[in-house]
């Protein structure tokens, strides 16, 4: 059963990957994401269950020297994601979807009013009042959806209430869970295998 859900999230992933691709083809130039650019790291996250339950199985696979560097690092700066590591995403191939997708042009719709952002060091030579294609914009009401979904199905099944569906999850809360003294024996490496690595 996790092996399935897991699999039904990294076709989500994937599918949101094409997206992605297809709208960072159209902006070559004006999108200057880069490796090693983490502005959108200097924020405390939060994610769902099934999201905070594939980056715990990444933390699992790191040994307990790398967890400590870790913790020590957002000790002295806890106003970052737990998870920047030398200004690059320590759990990249386990992070979740919100991180795969900041500094595209995104629809948001908050109460009656929708609106498009992106990350403003990119598209920096379009005109402020610039209006994007429809078919350039990521919508993510349908990836959200299915994530939200999915959750329920992994909490019903796999987790038994040890978190509620749709609760929130604080990233620096799934790095504590990780110091060593609280760290489950026999637990590293389970389950890496399915993380997707795009
Ligand atoms: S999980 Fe990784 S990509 Fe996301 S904010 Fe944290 S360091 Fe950045």
């Amino acid at each position: 059963m996790l092996n399935e859900i897991l699999f039904k999230y990294n076709n989500l992933i994937h599918m949101l990957y094409v997206q992605c691709q297809e709208i960072e083809k159209c902006f070559a130039e004006h999108i200057l994401c880069k490796p090693g650019c983490h502005q959108c790291c200097l924020v405390e996250k939060s994610v769902l269950p099934i999201e905070a339950f594939i980056i715990e199985q990444q933390l699992q696979s790191f040994s307990k020297e790398r967890i400590k560097k870790l913790l020590a690092n957002h000790r002295a700066d806890d106003s970052i994601c737990p998870m920047l590591w030398k200004n690059r995403c320590a759990v990249y191939p386990a992070r979740p979807i919100s991180c795969r997708i900041i500094g595209l042009p995104i629809l948001y719709c908050e109460a009656e009013i929708s609106f498009v952002d992106y990350c403003h060091l990119n598209f920096t030579r379009l005109p402020a009042n610039h209006r994007f294609k429809k078919n350039l914009i990521l919508d993510l009401r349908q990836i959200n959806s299915e994530l939200a979904r999915l959750d329920l199905e992994f909490n019903d099944n796999i987790l038994q209430k040890k978190w509620r569906p749709n609760q929130r999850i604080l990233l620096k809360d799934i790095l504590n869970k990780q110091k060593p003294d609280r760290r489950s024996k026999g637990n590293r490496n389970k389950d890496s295998r399915n993380l997707s690595q795009l």
